[in-house]
C-alpha cells in the first residue's frame, strides 16, 4: 500500500508551502487507497513550540486534511535516532568530527579565497585512535559525521522532475547527522538523518515535498542505502512564488492558513485553490471541485515543473464562488463571529432573523467574509459617522427638508414594507417639489453614512426593524 506523510516542523504557524504539500499528500494517499501519516518533526527544541504545533493541527483540521496515523513526534523517537547513529558509527560510515566553530571557519574562509563553493574538506574522518584521544583529552566536543563518497553519483526518477542526477561532490563533504556533544555520548540527532530513520520505519513508499528538498534528497538516499532501507519514490513539488516571481516568503505577509483563515477565506476555497497551485485537472475547465473530487483525478503527471505563482485574485474569485453559493444560515454563522469581534451591538438569538436579512442583503458582494466587518458597519445600531460626499449632500439646499418630512412620516408609520417605503418616497417627492435624486441621495446619506452603498429600500428596511432609521434622522434633525 501507497504511505506518505507530511513532516511539518513546528518553528511557526502553518505556512501555505506545507498546507500545499499536505493537499498533494492527501491527495495521491487517497487517490491511491493509501494512508496520510502526519509527523512532527520537533527535534529542534530551541525553535519548536506547543503552540505551532497545535496552529499545525488545527489548520489541517480545518482544511479538511485529516490523516490516518499520527501525529508521531520526532522528539519521542530519539533513541530510534541514536540507535540508528550507533550503526553507522560501528560500520565505519560515520565518525566524529572534533572541529571548532573557528577551525570550520577558517576553512570556509580560505575557501571563499579561493573562489570555490564552500565545503567540509573531510580533515577528521581518518583519524588514528591516538590521535582522536589527544583532540578529546584537549576537551573538544564532536559532531558526528556521515561519509559521502564524493565520485558518487546519486539518481532518482522523480515523480515530477523526471531523472534527476546529484554528484557527491556537490553535497558538502561529509555531513553532520547529530550536533556536538561530549566525548563518547551522541548529540542531538539532525534532520536528515531523522527523516530517514523515521521513513524507514513508517514505511513510507512516497516522499511527496517542496522542490527545495532536492538537495537533501540525494543525501538522504545515500542514508537509506547505508541504513538499509528501500529507498522511497520522491515527488518534488513546485514552489509558491509571490507575485513578483520570488519564493513567497514572510515578508509577503500573508502567509499562515491561520492568516488566511482570519481574513475570511473558506476552508474549501482555499483547498481548492491549493490544488491548483501546480496541479492541473484532466478537465482543465473544472476550476471549482472539492479535495474529494481532485482526489479521483489526481496524479503527479499534471504536477507542474515551474513554480506556481501565487494569484491574489483567482483565490478571490474561488471564495467568492463559495461564499456566494452558501445558504443565508450558514453564511450568516460564519459572519456572526467577525461582527462580534468588531464590536457591533446585536443578540445572535433575538436579532437572528435580522442577521440573516443582512447576510442576504451583503452577502452577493462579499469576496472575504472579513469584507463584512466594514460593509455591515452602517446596519448597526450605533451612531454612523457621515463621509465627506454625506455631509456634502446633506448640505444641498433642501436636504434637510427631505429628511424632516420623511422624519414625520416615518413616526406616523409603524410598520414599513418595500410599499409603504415607495409611497412615502412619492408623498415627499410632491410635497417638497424636490427632485427624486435628491431626495434619495440624501435620504441615503442620512440612514447610512455615505452615497453609495446596496440597495436604499432593503437598506432603509434593515434599519427600520431596529429603530435606527428614526434615531439617525433625529440626530442629523437636532
Ligand atoms: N521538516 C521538514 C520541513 O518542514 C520536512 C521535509 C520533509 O518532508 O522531509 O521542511
Amino acid at each position: 500500500t501507497v504511505r506518505v506523510r507530511l513532516a511539518p516542523s513546528p518553528t511557526g504557524n502553518l505556512h501555505i508551502g506545507t498546507a500545499r504539500t499536505a493537499v498533494f499528500n492527501w491527495l495521491f494517499a487517497r487517490n491511491q487507497g493509501g494512508e496520510f501519516i502526519l509527523r512532527i518533526e520537533d527535534t529542534d527544541q530551541e525553535r519548536s513550540r506547543p503552540e505551532f504545533t497545535q496552529n499545525i493541527l488545527d489548520g489541517l483540521t480545518w482544511l479538511g486534511l485529516n490523516w490516518d496515523k499520527g501525529p508521531f513526534f520526532q522528539s519521542e523517537r530519539l533513541d530510534l535516532y541514536r540507535k540508528a547513529i550507533c550503526k553507522l558509527l560501528d560500520a565505519g560510515l560515520a565518525y566524529r568530527c572534533y572541529c571548532t566553530p573557528e577551525e570550520l571557519e577558517e576553512m570556509r574562509s580560505a575557501q571563499k579565497a579561493k573562489n570555490q563553493a564552500p565545503r567540509y574538506d573531510n580533515r577528521h574522518r581518518d583519524l588514528t585512535a591516538a590521535q582522536r584521544a589527544a583532540l578529546e583529552a584537549e576537551g573538544r566536543s564532536a559532531v558526528i559525521r556521515f561519509k559521502i563518497d564524493d565520485n558518487r553519483e546519486i539518481r532518482w526518477n522523480d515523480l515530477v522532475r523526471g531523472s534527476v542526477v546529484w554528484k557527491g561532490s556537490d553535497l558538502g563533504g561529509d555531513m553532520v547527522i547529530a550536533r556536538a556533544s561530549s566525548s563518547n555520548a551522541i548529540g542531538q540527532p539532525l534532520y536528515n538523518l531523522a527523516v530517514v530513520v523515521d521513513d524507514i520505519d513508517m514505511q513510507i513508499t512516497h516522499v511527496i515535498r517542496g522542490e527545495d528538498h532536492i538537495a537533501n534528497t540525494a543525501k538522504q538516499i545515500l542514508l537509506y542505502e547505508a541504513l538499509g532501507g528501500t529507498v522511497p519514490e520522491f515527488a518534488h513539488t513546485p514552489l509558491i512564488l509571490n507575485p513578483d516571481g520570488r519564493k513567497l516568503s514572510k515578508r509577503d505577509g500573508v502567509t499562515s492558513i491561520s492568516d488566511f483563515q482570519n481574513l475570511g477565506y473558506t476552508a474549501p476555497a482555499l483547498a481548492n485553490y491549493m490544488t491548483l497551485l501546480g496541479w492541473t485537472p484532466t478537465d482543465s475547465t473544472q476550476e471549482i471541485f472539492t479535495l474529494e473530487q481532485a482526489a479521483k483525478n489526481f496524479g503527479f503527471d499534471r504536477v507542474n515543473k515551474a513554480g506556481a505563482k501565487f494569484d491574489w485574485d483567482k483565490l478571490d474569485w474561488l471564495n467568492g464562488q463559495y461564499i456566494h453559493n452558501l445558504p443565508v444560515s450558514e453564511l450568516t454563522d460564519m459572519l456572526i463571529p467577525y461582527w462580534k469581534e468588531a464590536g457591533y451591538d446585536f443578540d445572535p438569538q433575538s436579532d437572528r432573523l435580522w442577521l440573516e436579512q443582512l447576510t442576504t442583503l451583503i452577502g452577493p458582494s462579499l469576496t472575504r467574509l472579513k469584507d463584512a466587518v466594514d460593509m455591515a458597519a452602517m446596519f448597526f445600531p450605533s451612531s454612523v459617522s457621515l463621509d465627506e460626499e454625506a455631509q456634502q449632500q446633506l448640505q444641498q439646499e433642501g436636504a434637510q427638508t427631505v429628511l424632516a418630512a420623511i422624519k414625520d412620516k416615518l413616526e406616523s408609520e409603524p410598520t414599513l414594507t418595500a410599499d409603504t417605503v415607495k409611497d412615502m418616497i412619492k408623498a415627499v417627492t410632491k410635497e417638497t417639489k424636490l427632485k427624486k435624486g435628491l431626495i434619495m441621495r440624501s435620504l441615503r446619506a442620512a440612514l447610512t453614512g455615505a452615497v453609495h452603498g446596496p440597495d436604499l429600500v432593503e437598506s432603509w428596511l434593515l434599519l427600520h426593524q431596529r429603530g435606527t432609521d428614526l434615531t439617525r434622522l433625529q440626530n442629523i434633525l437636532d
